[in-house]
């Protein structure tokens, strides 16, 4: 079987892409589980030495690359670079600088006296066959850090890219082999959802998964018969509050920018903005002005600012929730309606255009306000206080990402400490997710686990406790339960535990005297 890649700007096909064949998912997934045996017994010196020569592919095909996200995914140029190239490369260089550190054994003493003659580890040791299945609207930026992080740890990976965008996929394929990484090492299966399922039902030991809610939670339950562990990287409803001290002009330029970029198609867009209502007129007029410049059009003309929706699924579901909207009261602004903006040459372009749309009298008996739009909308409302606002944020199901717009700085602690979510950013929005540094992922229906910085390697590894005794010949603890032991635990409790100096003071000698009933154990 086939499938077809798109440019959504043109609708123009790219390629016809052969999808893996079900049963070969599953072979693919035995041969990853051979090569772990070999993969997992090198040195990280030898797995950060082909992720080098990765990195070094990946610079030299940068700008092909950046094209191809262009004409697969659609947005402008600019963001292929400046939100895909860059960031990635910023996550193969914080590896590469700091996985060998993160990852080394580490030496823990215990905190029970009795325990110190222990030589304790904490061990980080790869889990196996890791899968990660991504999304389409970032097909580079997405699925790389999953795919480092599980590499460098000792694992092998199956990566399956997004029916959307598969030409992109192979690309990341070609990369990985191109840097001699062994068979069976890095693996790609291509194809739609069922493709998707049959990875994880296949012989893995570990799903990374960035998509839908509703994907995440049907994977989850698929996971859970084995059980295998999860991380999922789900949708978002991320809120900007907008306090009445900000400069208005930078904050709406901000929530022009984080609500559109890519086309709002981002996890971490702004989705719905809350402003002060004594500066709510003038910070919507601003936002409306500064919607209706965008440039709409073929994202690899370096001039355009919104290119299309990645799909026609995608484009129906932010049109429903539109029409429902305004069905329901809501006021649009501008925008509002799908278009057919013109190419350099002069010609309408065929694809996928949302105009960007700026919606205001909205409310939470819309679809726009309950579920994610995945879209160039941006829905402004008006709040009094503080806790009015908070209580509003924390009411959605999602928490994946937040901003807090204030010169306040202790209004912007308060408030960033109340928001239920995966981050909260000040006077800054989206752009901590192209920071290597900066732990991504949600709480609630957004999902958990973490991408990026060292938590994303923890997220990928078993973490082993590890206990080395070659002293001890017997046990306190051990069988021959009698009175005297019973007090000794007793003395031991207060002696480690007690309030008053008084009673641990009162306790040592005689859990001294007690320490060494090796004689008397009776068995
Ligand atoms: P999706 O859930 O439809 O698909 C994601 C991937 O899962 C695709 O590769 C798809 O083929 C595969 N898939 C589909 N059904 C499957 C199944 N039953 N078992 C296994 N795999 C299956 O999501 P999408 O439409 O491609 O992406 C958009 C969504 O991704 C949005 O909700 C967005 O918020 C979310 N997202 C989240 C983050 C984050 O970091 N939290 C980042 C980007 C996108």
């Amino acid at each position: 079987m086939k499938l077809k890649s798109i440019n959504p700007a043109t609708l123009e096909v790219l390629a016809e892409i052969e999808t893996t064949p079900i049963d070969k998912v599953f072979e693919i997934a035995e041969k990853a589980q051979l090569a772990f045996k070999s993969w997992s017994s090198k040195t990280i010196d030898e797995r950060l030495g082909l992720l080098k020569r990765a990195r070094g592919i990946f610079y030299e095909i940068k700008d092909e690359l950046a094209r191809l996200i262009t004409l697969e995914n659609g947005k402008p140029i600019v963001e292929s670079y400046s939100m895909e190239i860059f960031p990635t490369l910023d996550l193969f260089d914080f590896y590469i600088k700091n996985a060998k550190k993160i990852l080394k054994r580490k030496k823990v003493r215990s905190q029970i006296p009795l325990f110190w003659i222990k030589r304790n580890y904490i061990h980080f040791e790869p889990l196996g066959v890791v899968a990660v299945i991504s999304p389409w609207n970032y097909p580079l930026l997405l699925p790389i850090a999953p795919i480092i992080s599980a590499l460098v740890a000792g694992n092998c990976v199956i990566f399956k890219p997004s029916e959307y965008t598969s030409l992109i996929g192979l690309k990341i394929a070609e990369i990985f082999h191109k840097a001699g990484f062994p068979d069976g090492v890095f693996n790609i299966v291509i194809g739609y959802g069922d493709v998707g399922e049959a990875l994880v039902n296949s012989n893995i030991d570990k799903i990374s998964f960035t998509g839908s809610t509703k994907t995440g939670r049907l994977i989850m339950q698929n996971a859970s018969k084995k059980p295998i562990p999860v991380t999922l990287e789900l949708g978002g409803k991320d809120p900007m509050i907008v306090f009445d001290d900000v400069d208005i002009e930078t904050s709406a330029t901000s929530a022009v920018w984080s609500a559109f970029a890519n086309a709002g198609q981002t996890c971490v867009s702004v989705e719905v903005c809350y402003v002060h209502e004594k500066i709510f007129q003038e910070f919507v007029e601003k936002v409306v002005e500064k919607t209706k410049k965008l440039k709409i059009g073929n994202g690899l003309d370096p001039d355009v600012e919104i290119g299309p929706i990645n799909n026609e699924k995608q484009l129906k579901i932010i049109e429903n929730q539109i029409q429902d909207a305004i069905s329901k009261g809501a006021k649009i602004l501008t925008g509002g309606k799908r278009i057919k903006p013109k190419d350099k040459n002069g010609s309408e372009l065929a694809g996928y255009f949302f105009e960007p749309t700026v919606i205001i009298d909205v409310d939470n008996s819309m679809l726009l306000m309950k579920e994610e739009t995945f879209g160039p909308v941006l829905p402004i409302l008006s709040f009094k206080d503080e806790d009015e606002v908070v209580e509003k944020v924390n009411s959605s199901e999602y928490g994946l990402s937040a901003s807090v717009w204030t010169k306040d700085k202790k209004r912007a602690e308060r408030v960033v400490e109340k928001i239920k979510s995966g981050s909260v950013l000040v006077n800054e929005c989206i752009v901590h997710y192209g920071d290597a540094k900066a732990p991504c992922g949600g709480v609630k229906s957004s999902g958990f686990g973490r991408v990026h910085s060292e938590f994303g390697l923890y997220d990928m590894v078993n973490i082993k406790f590890e206990s080395f005794d070659y002293i001890s010949s017997y046990r306190l603890w051990w069988y021959g339960y009698d009175e005297k032991l019973l007090n000794t635990m007793k003395k031991a409790i207060a002696f480690l535990y007690s309030p008053s100096l008084t009673e641990k003071l009162k306790s040592a000698p005689g859990l001294l005297l007690n320490l060494f009933r090796k004689n008397e154990s009776k068995i």
